[in-house]
């Protein structure tokens, strides 16, 4: 059965976000949202790109809500993600009751951070359906030119119109498609993780997915074509993916392997300034390659595994230590490698957990059947709506996405699809 963004919100403990909506009187219902339960002042941030596309319907709904508006507006630039931009966000806002950021990932970043800084709530419009992190309780800033995700207060409240989200670039809505559908590969991981390592598993984050995933896969082709149906069908998959984390606890239900191919990358941009993409760009394509990895961990034969030589067969340690000193250096190498050793194991352990795949392998391949797509499927979805499929298509190093592939897996404390399949020998 559907589960609508009223009734996600019903099912999450413990949680701040009060309301959560998609139509096209989406400033209007913000703005009676603001009036009747956080105030009378409030910190616009915006830039100039989102607010010539959203910024007539939002602020006149503000006004004749009669608000008292402040403005935050930066420049047609891309903004550099910054704590200190977050810190200025906050400086604006000492004297406002909310803050309402009018944009997509960053602008609503620095709302956030703004105000879980200053102990006020934040309201977000969003201005496009990139990425499914609008509800999500972390800010992804830069401190000291890293980019660091940082626990904060979710938002109050999200609205979107898809009128509006219709204005911003194509590749932004299709980028938005990828992130939606990388939850075929990362609820696969989630589940192994489940059994093959004990993790925590929620059916009930998973339920927030049931039947969403088919609509987006319909309404990918008129997301490519900017129909407002479909964008609205995108922004109600995008908000509810982002609660079943919040419902989760955890991110798990959304993000695995390919998440980590895409924060590879990043990293690789903000240590060494190489080109990087769209989130949900890199995510796509990361998506495809673990779909993959899943598909052949799918057709295999278990009866023909071999713990002993496959577990004796894996990296050494020492390799291991070379290869993220190699790619992060001294000052980073420590902090990444300390996240790999929480999740790596001893020899024994590693065949332990070969054989422990074996003996289940039915048991966890039915599991995941729940949530994998064929590659192809969700390939051809992602080119429908337009965005990229292969890495050489990134605006982003095509050897550096090889390169992640090996190695985006030690690079964060997550059991996923790249660790199976290294186990697995596969890949
Ligand atoms: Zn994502």
């Amino acid at each position: 059965m559907k589960t609508t963004l009223a009734d996600a919100i019903q099912q999450i403990d413990r949680q701040p976000i009060q309301a959560c909506y998609v139509g096209t009187d989406a400033a209007e219902r913000l703005a009676a949202f603001v009036s009747d339960r956080l105030g009378a002042a409030c910190l616009v941030v915006a830039d100039e790109n989102t607010l010539a596309a959203g910024g007539d319907r939002l602020l006149r709904a503000l006004s004749a809500a009669h608000r008292k508006i402040v403005h935050k507006t930066y420049g047609a630039e891309p903004l550099d993600a910054t704590e200190d931009l977050g810190n200025e966000v906050a400086a604006a806002a000492q004297d406002v009751d909310v803050i309402v950021a009018l944009g997509s990932g960053t602008l609503c970043d620095l709302a956030k951070h703004a105000g879980t800084q200053l102990d006020k709530p934040s309201v977000l419009y969003a201005t496009a359906a990139s990425m499914n992190g609008y509800t999500s309780g972390i800010t992804a800033l830069k401190v000291r030119g890293l980019k660091r995700t940082t626990p904060c207060d979710p938002a109050a409240a999200v609205f979107a119109d898809p009128e509006v989200v219709a204005t911003a670039p194509r590749r932004m809505a299709a980028a938005g498609v990828a992130d939606f559908l990388s939850k075929c590969s990362s609820a696969s991981d989630w589940r192994a993780a489940h059994y093959l390592r004990d993790e925590y598993y929620s059916p009930k984050a998973m339920a927030f997915y049931e039947g969403t995933v088919e609509r987006v896969l319909d309404a990918a082709p008129g997301v490519g074509r900017t129909e407002t149906d479909a964008l609205a069908v995108l922004l109600e998959a995008l908000l509810l993916s982002g609660l079943s984390m919040l419902s989760a606890g955890s991110s798990s239900p959304a993000s695995g392997g390919e998440h980590l191919l895409s924060h590879y990358l990043d990293m690789k941009s903000a240590l060494y300034g190489t080109p990087h993409d769209l989130h949900g760009a890199q995510v796509g394509v990361g998506t495809l390659h673990c779909l993959g990895l899943w598909e052949r961990i799918l057709a295999m034969d278990p009866a023909l595994l071999d713990a002993d030589a496959l577990a004796a067969a894996q990296p050494q340690e020492s390799a291991i230590r070379e290869w993220i000193e190699e790619d992060w250096g001294p000052a980073v190498a420590h902090e990444v490698l300390s996240q790999w050793q929480l999740k790596a194991l001893p020899p024994e352990a590693l065949r332990g957990e070969i054989a422990r795949f074996a003996a289940g392998a039915d048991t966890v391949r039915n599991s995941v059947r729940q949530d994998y797509l064929p590659p192809a499927t969700v390939a051809d979805a992602i080119r429908a709506a337009g965005g990229p499929v292969s890495p050489e298509e990134l605006n982003a190093p095509a050897d550096e996405f090889q390169k992640a592939v090996k190695r985006a897996r030690f690079i964060r404390n997550r059991f996923t699809v790249l660790d199976l399949a290294a186990e697995l020998g596969i890949g």
